[in-house]
Formats: C-alpha cells, structure tokens, sequence
C-alpha cells in the first residue's frame, strides 16, 4: 500500500470522528487512542521515548570559570556529553533536541563563527535544533555553512530566507522514528527585527508563529504522529506589545504535545502545563541557558494518552 494510500485512510478515518462532540478535557481524541494503541503491542521500551533538551548554550564549550561567580564550575559540553550517554545507556529511546541560540557569548564564538560549537553538538548526536536570534550573528553565509557541517537537521517553519544557501539548511518540520514512535518535529523562530542587525533581519521574514504551528502540528498530525513538538525560540514570555510567546503557542494550537522553549534563559524546575485549544495537556519546557541544565522528559505511551514524568540535571 502506497504512503498516499495509507494518510488517505488516516484522513477518512478521522474526518468520520470529526462528527462526534471533542472531548472537553485531557483524554486523547479517539483517532489518537487508536494510534497510541498500535504502540501497546510494543515491549515497555518499544513504546517510550526520552527527550533530552538544551537551549541557549551559547558557546559556553567550557564549565565556567572558578572565579567565584554563581556558576563557576557548572555546566561545559564535556560534562554535558556524559550526562547524555549516561540516559542513552539506560533508556533505550532517546532524542536530543535543543531550541537555539547556540552561538555567541564566549571567545570561541568569536574566533571559531560556531564550528566548534556544531561539530561538538555533532559528536554528542544532537537530532534536530532550531534557530535562536544569536545563530545569525556571524550573518546568513556562515550560519549555512555551519549547518551544512552539523549531522542533525535544523527545522524552522516561520522564517524565510532570501539566502538560497541557508534556505537550503533549514527545513519547515522533521518527521523522526525511534523504534514504533513516530515523533513530528518543528521549529518556530522569533522576530529578528530589533534582536539583529538590519542587514541581517532584512534577509529573514517573519511569519505568525501562531498561524506557521497550527498549519505544521497539522501536517505532521495527519501524517500519523504519536508525539509532536515545537522547538520555540520565542522565550516563556515577551515584552514587545502584540508579540507572541511559548504559552500564547500552547494555548492557540491543537496537536502539539510538546514545546521545548528557549530565549529568555528561564530555569524552570519543571515544565509549566497548559490547556490547548481541545483542552489537552501541553507542556512547555526551558532549561535555562549556557548548558547548565540538561532537560529529561520520558514518556510513556498508553491508549488513554502520554504519561510523562520530567527531571532536571544539573551539569557539574
Ligand atoms: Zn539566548
């Protein structure tokens, strides 16, 4: 049976439910149990998956400093890769995500325009990322070249570019398989102008995050995803009048499970927890900034829905 084939049954499948009244609160939809049941038949393993998130590392390669700051000693990408494959080699499902700004903040930056940053994210095997205002700064050019480097893709559904070579690097949304979990992936960038330099922000449209999340959680839904998730760099809240930010997104769309946030470098202790436009569960996580936390959401597929349970650690 041909891919078409199958969405084409998909579609018909939930179109005939589009009758019945929604659910008011959490419970999945029934078009949803149905396909969270074909992942019951899966072992324990088979039907988990473990998220693992960073944001806003910002070129922090190294701990910081012993020079008795708040943060001396915490954090570097070393320490942050064993943390990483520590979870790998107990959870066998694992993705690695991170929500941008990579770039900028430390002398590596400055000298390297990032290549260190991403060939080490590389090694650690980062899935999939999405862009921060600070990627930008070493301008479009070396922002391509340097995700032309990277082994993970980079999603992005809200920009476009008028550099053919970084339209080439960034892609609207990802579909990833880990085992019988079908995980839909996309990306939603913040408004560069007044973050970046004119002649940077004027090579980037910016569409309505709102509206770019509802027409790819939409997509990535009818094509059969278990779990979806939206790497954000709109930050937990925004000062700029009529701007949108994570729980704007969380509240304004319907099929998006997950939003990994980034930006305003808030350390959340857990995700915060909000109702979506059908009543369901969302949550937004953030972990800070500079790499000092590293993000953990395992979750658990059952018929009546997502169970989640969410830790945080702290790399030192
Ligand atoms: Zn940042």
């Amino acid at each position: 049976m041909s891919a078409h084939s199958i969405d084409r049954r998909r579609f018909l499948r939930r179109t005939g439910q589009a009758a019945l009244a929604l659910p008011l609160i959490a419970g999945p939809g029934q078009a949803l149990a149905r396909r969270l049941a074909e992942l019951d038949g899966a072992d324990a393993a088979g039907s988990s998956l473990t998220i693992l998130h960073t944001n806003d590392q910002h070129s922090r390669i190294d701990p910081f400093p012993m020079d008795g700051g708040r943060n001396q000693g915490l954090g570097g990408f070393a320490r942050r890769a064993t943390l990483i494959d520590a979870v790998r080699a107990e959870r066998s499902q694992v993705l690695l995500l991170d929500a941008g700004d990579y770039f900028q903040g430390t002398p590596y930056f400055n000298l390297y325009k990032g290549e260190l940053e991403i060939k080490l994210m590389s090694a650690m095997g980062y899935d999939c990322v999405t862009l921060g205002n600070h990627d930008f700064d070493a301008g479009t050019d070396v922002l391509a070249q340097r995700l032309a480097e990277a082994s993970f893709p980079c999603v992005c559904a809200n920009y476009t570019f008028s550099n053919p070579r970084l339209r080439a690097q960034v892609r609207d949304s990802i579909i990833l398989t880990k085992g019988k979990v079908k995980v839909g992936l996309y990306g939603i960038g913040i408004d560069l102008n007044g973050l970046a330099p004119s002649a940077i922000s004027s090579e980037v449209g910016f569409a309505n995050p709102v509206e770019t999340a509802r027409r790819l959680e939409r997509q990535l839904y009818d094509a059969g995803c278990h779990l979806i998730i939206c790497l954000s760099h709109l930050g937990m809240q925004t000062r700029v009048p009529g701007a949108l930010a994570d729980p704007d997104l969380a509240q304004k769309t319907r099929h998006t499970d997950l939003i990994i946030g980034g930006h305003t470098h808030t350390f959340l202790d857990a995700p915060r927890e909000y109702r979506n436009e059908l009543g369901r569960k969302v949550l937004v996580n953030q972990v800070g900034f500079a790499g000092l936390r590293l993000g953990q959401l395992d979750y658990q597929f059952v018929p009546t829905g997502k169970q989640v349970n969410s830790t945080v650690k702290t790399v030192k």
